[in-house]
C-alpha cells in the first residue's frame, strides 16, 4: 500500500504547524504596514511577523497551540481508508512526537491528556470520494483561543449595539460583524472568519470551517455572498479592534461565507474565526505510491520572510520608554505601572492554566507565588537529556480563568499575571485590591518568547499533562503590555466600549 503515504503526513502536518501560506503572509504584511511601528498594535504585529519568520527557519511550532488537526481527504474509488485513517493517526502521534504538534487530545472526563494527540475524536478526518486519479488531503491546525470565539446565531435575533437580525442576508451581515466585534482580542486577531448561512447546527459549524480552506484573496463564485464578503471586510475594519485587540486598523483579514439549505424553522448563521496564526495547507499525492506530487495554498518553493534582514536586526521595535520589572515584584512597582505601559519581565515566572487554576483554589501552591509573575501558557516541551526543551511559548487566552484569578492573586501574593485576551470585572477589582497587574503579551508568538526564556528551572504538577503542568522559567527581557492596571482601568473593557460605539454606527448598513 501507498509506501509513502506516511512521510507525506508527517511532512504536511510538519509544514503547516511552522510555516504560513502564502495568502496569510501577504494579509499579514498588510496588516503590518497599516500601522506605525511604535504604536501598540504596530508593535504586537512585527513581533508576530518576526514569530513567523523565526517558525520557519528553525521549524517549530509557530504557536504553542497546533490545535485540532482536521484533515479533509478527498480518494478515488478503491482506495482503502480505513489504513488511510490509521496512517494519518500514526503520522500524528510522530509530529507530536518531533515536537511540531502540542499533545493536545484531553479525555473531556478525567482531564488526562493522551501524550499523542490521539483519542476519540482527535484527529478529525474526513473522507470523500471523487472523479481524479491522485489524492488530495487539506489540513487544518485551528487552536482553542480562536475555536473559542466562534459563535452560531438562530435568527432572528437581537444584537447588542445592532438591533434585530432578521432572516435575510442583511442580518447574516450583522451576525457576522458582531461576531468579530465579540471575538475583541481574544482569538489573537487580526482574524479571518468562515462562514456559514443555513444547515442545522452541526452541518453550519461545519461547512463554516471549510470556509476556511479557501484563499484569503479569492473571489467567491456567489455574486450576492461575495458582495456580503466584501462589505463584511470594509465595515469590520473600521471597528478599530485591531491587532490582539490593542486598537488599531485591521481587525479582520478574510471573510468566506457558504450557503446550506435549511429546515423552514431554523435559520442558523454559523461562524468559524481562526486566529492570524492561520494554520493551512495541502498536498497532492501519487495514488499509487502516496509521495507528494504539489502542494497546494504554495508554490513548492521556500517562503517569502516577512521582514527585511535590516527589520529582523532592528527586533522588537522600543521606543526608548519600555519598563524592566524583574521578578519577585513589589507592590509599590506594580501601583506604579499604568495601562499602556510597555514592560520587559525578566526573572522567575511559573506557567499555570486551566487545571493548575482549579487545582490552587482547594490546594496550596507547589511554590511561593508571592510577588511572583503566573504566565497563562501551555508551552511545547521537549526533554533534553536530563532537563527540558521548551520550544513553543505563547500566551493561552486568559479570560477562561476569570472565575479564580482575583481569588488566586488575593491568596497567595501574586503580583503579574500575563497572558491574552483580557479579563473581566472580577479580575480588574482583584487587581486593584491586591496590587498586581495584568499584562498582555502577544498570542500565537511561542517562538518570539520562546526565545526570551533562558532556562527551564524546574516543573510541578506534571499530572496534569505537558501543556497543563507547571513550568518554572526563567525569562529575560520578555515584552507585554499592561492592559489592566491597579487602578481600576483596562485597555480591553475601553476597546470595546468604543468599538461597540462603531458597530452601532453600521446597523443600517
Ligand atoms: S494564535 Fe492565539 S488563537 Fe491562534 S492558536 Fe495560537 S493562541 Fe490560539
Amino acid at each position: 500500500m501507498l509506501p509513502s503515504f506516511f512521510a507525506s503526513m508527517v511532512d504536511l502536518i510538519t509544514r503547516t504547524s511552522t510555516d504560513l501560506p502564502p495568502d496569510v503572509r501577504a494579509a499579514m504584511r498588510g496588516a503590518v504596514s497599516a500601522e506605525t511601528p511604535t504604536s501598540r498594535a504596530g508593535q504586537a504585529l512585527t513581533i508576530i511577523a518576526q514569530n513567523i519568520d523565526q517558525a520557519t527557519s528553525c521549524e517549530g511550532p509557530i504557536c504553542q497551540d497546533t490545535g485540532m488537526p482536521t484533515f479533509e481527504v478527498k480518494v478515488p474509488v478503491g482506495i482503502n481508508q480505513i489504513w488511510m485513517k490509521q496512517q494519518i493517526r500514526e503520522a500524528v502521534a510522530e509530529a507530536t512526537r518531533r515536537g511540531k504538534l502540542r499533545p493536545n487530545s484531553v479525555d473531556s472526563i478525567t482531564g488526562e491528556n493522551s501524550g499523542d494527540n490521539l483519542g476519540p475524536g482527535t484527529p478529525i478526518v474526513h473522507f470523500e470520494q471523487w472523479e481524479e486519479p491522485d489524492i488530495e488531503v487539506r489540513l487544518i491546525l485551528k487552536g482553542g483561543g480562536c475555536e473559542n470565539t466562534n459563535a452560531q446565531y438562530a435568527l432572528p435575533a437581537e444584537l447588542d449595539h445592532l438591533g434585530r437580525a432578521d432572516r435575510s442576508l442583511e442580518g447574516v451581515r450583522k451576525c457576522i460583524l458582531h461576531a468579530i466585534w465579540k471575538a475583541q482580542g481574544k482569538g489573537c486577531g487580526p482574524g479571518a472568519v468562515g462562514v456559514c448561512i443555513g444547515g442545522d447546527r452541526t452541518s453550519g459549524y461545519l461547512h463554516a470551517k471549510e470556509q476556511l480552506f479557501r484563499t484569503l484573496d479569492d473571489t467567491n463564485d456567489d455574486p450576492r455572498l461575495a458582495a456580503l464578503e466584501r462589505s463584511v471586510m470594509d465595515e469590520a475594519n473600521t471597528l478599530s479592534v485591531g491587532a490582539m485587540g490593542f486598537s488599531g486598523n485591521t481587525t479582520l483579514i478574510g471573510c468566506k461565507v457558504g450557503a446550506l439549505n435549511r429546515l423552514p424553522a431554523s435559520f442558523f448563521v454559523s461562524i468559524a474565526y481562526d486566529c492570524w496564526a492561520f494554520r493551512r495547507l495541502g498536498v497532492h499525492l501519487d495514488a499509487s505510491t502516496g509521495s507528494i506530487t504539489r502542494w497546494l495554498y504554495r508554490e513548492d518553493s521556500p517562503s517569502q520572510p516577512m521582514l527585511t534582514p535590516e527589520e529582523v536586526a532592528a527586533g522588537f521595535p522600543r521606543t526608548g520608554r519600555e519598563i524592566p520589572l524583574e521578578a519577585p515584584i513589589t507592590e509599590d512597582q506594580i501601583r506604579s505601572l499604568k495601562v499602556g505601559d510597555v514592560v520587559l519581565v525578566s526573572g522567575r515566572v511559573f506557567t499555570g492554566r486551566d487545571a493548575v487554576h482549579a487545582h490552587l483554589m482547594k490546594h496550596d501552591p507547589p511554590v511561593d507565588l508571592r510577588g511572583a509573575v503566573l504566565y497563562h501558557c501551555g508551552p511545547v516541551v521537549l526533554k533534553d537529556g536530563s532537563g527540558w526543551r521548551i520550544t513553543a511559548a505563547g500566551p493561552t487566552t486568559s479570560i477562561r480563568e476569570e472565575p479564580y484569578q482575583a481569588d488566586i492573586i488575593r491568596r497567595y501574593g501574586v503580583r503579574a499575571v500575563i497572558g491574552k485576551g483580557g479579563m473581566g470585572a472580577k479580575t480588574l477589582a482583584g487587581l486593584k485590591e491586591s496590587g498586581a497587574v495584568y499584562l498582555n503579551a502577544i498570542g500565537g508568538a511561542a517562538q518570539f518568547y520562546a526565545r526570551c526564556i533562558e532556562r527551564v528551572e524546574g516543573v510541578s504538577l506534571t499530572e496534569f499533562g505537558t501543556p497543563e503542568a507547571m513550568w518554572h522559567l526563567q525569562v529575560r527581557d520578555f515584552p507585554a503590555i499592561v492592559t489592566m492596571d491597579a487602578h481600576g482601568n483596562s485597555l480591553h473593557r475601553d476597546v470595546e466600549t468604543a468599538s461597540g460605539k462603531i458597530l452601532a454606527t453600521l446597523a443600517s448598513g
